[in-house]
């Protein structure tokens, strides 16, 4: 893994070999406050490091003091063009800003953000989509979004806060295109010590998505590239922390609670298998331990696909096997099957002992 400069967000340390934090964005405005809160507080307990809030005008700037009082997760305050803003969502206790420093107009506000900032130790985030490129980037680059467009458009925005000083910066180059994506962020990775905040921008609803985000978060991750990650969906926002756990888990960089692994079925099953999986999936959200739990549709060769798993049950025509790493504990009733498999989790939730 790339070692960068770590920057704290609020009780969150990002960069600097810290556990990779996942994000994602209210759909509140922050003026709503109890909506907020509820769906911010939501956010934390899904297992959401921090959460961004768009802050379009002064209300919302000045509501996030509020919304602050009534919230545990660390909050990144949004912000376009509008300097004053910034100054605004600082006074209201944020805890990092997006916004880029290029953007804002005249030197002086750029002093006055960053002035701010430092004293409060509130780190600036440098957001690049390859949608929004500028037009002289795009002329440099061929008339297109480009990964080294996108690339010298953040190191642009990187150079006006280091000018004055400011290194406690986070950076974003984001593509709805994966490709693109992953090529930007290899190349910045390269160029930079800034911790990266990774993402499949318009990634698309929850199918496809999750899919690309996958793709593209994943691989970069693998790469040792990336210390704080957001999946954005078309969807409700507790989606995007459930897939930014699972790209996680499923490449082994942080486990959140059991991971369970199911057979794809074939001719020889003789139960529901995926209406068994979807339950024994629901259920498992209550358990905390990182164990791996597989639910397969034979008793012939289910045990023994699934070796690795902690626990497992098997289903076979009326009657089942529960098994234990690859060994059957003993044969149950098929519909007594899931209640047997809970109890055996719970049992070693309390006494950890497998
Ligand atoms: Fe088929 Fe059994 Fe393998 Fe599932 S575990 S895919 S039912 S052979």
């Amino acid at each position: 893994m790339k070692i960068t400069r770590q920057v704290r967000v609020g009780k969150v340390l990002v960069g600097g070999g810290a556990p990779i934090a996942i994000q994602s964005m209210s759909t509140f405005n922050p003026v709503d406050v109890s909506y907020a809160a509820a769906q911010i507080n939501a956010l934390g307990e899904a297992g959401a490091d921090i959460v961004r809030m768009a802050v379009p005008n002064k209300q919302a700037a000045e509501a996030l003091a509020d919304l602050k009082k009534v919230t545990k997760v660390p909050l990144v305050a949004d912000i376009h063009f509008d300097y004053r803003l910034a100054l605004t969502a600082m006074e209201s206790g944020i805890d990092a800003l997006r916004i880029n420093p290029g953007n804002i107009g005249k030197r002086e506000n750029v002093i006055k953000v960053v002035s701010m900032a430092k004293e409060k130790q509130i780190p600036i985030r440098i957001g690049i989509n390859a949608g929004s490129l500028p037009m002289h980037i795009l002329k440099e680059h061929g008339g297109h979004p480009t990964a080294e467009g996108m690339v010298a458009g953040a190191l642009e925005h990187v150079k006006i806060l280091e000018e004055e000083n400011f290194f406690d910066i986070v950076i974003s180059v984001k593509a709805t295109d994966v490709p693109m994506m992953v090529k930007a962020n290899r190349m910045l990775s390269e160029k930079t010590i800034y911790p990266l905040h990774l993402g499949v921008t318009e990634a698309g609803t929850l199918y496809r998505g999750t899919i690309k985000s996958a793709i593209g978060i994943g691989t970069l991750l693998l790469d040792g590239i990336g210390d704080t990650i957001r999946v954005s969906l078309t969807d409700d926002p507790l989606k995007e922390v459930k897939a930014a756990k699972e790209i996680l888990s499923s490449i082994g960089k942080q486990l959140y609670g059991p991971v369970m692994i199911s057979c794809p079925t074939c001719g020889r099953t003789q139960v529901n298998l995926i209406k068994m999986a979807q339950i024994v999936e629901e259920k498992l959200q209550q358990f905390k331990k990182p164990i791996k739990v597989a639910v397969m549709g034979c008793p012939v060769n289910g045990p023994g696909e699934a070796r690795e798993a902690d626990f497992g049950i098997a289903g076979g025509k009326g009657c089942g096997l529960l098994f234990k790493k690859g060994k059957v504990i003993r044969s149950v009733p098929e519909e007594q099957l899931i209640d047997a498999l809970m109890e055996e989790i719970e049992k070693f939730e309390k006494e950890g002992d497998i």
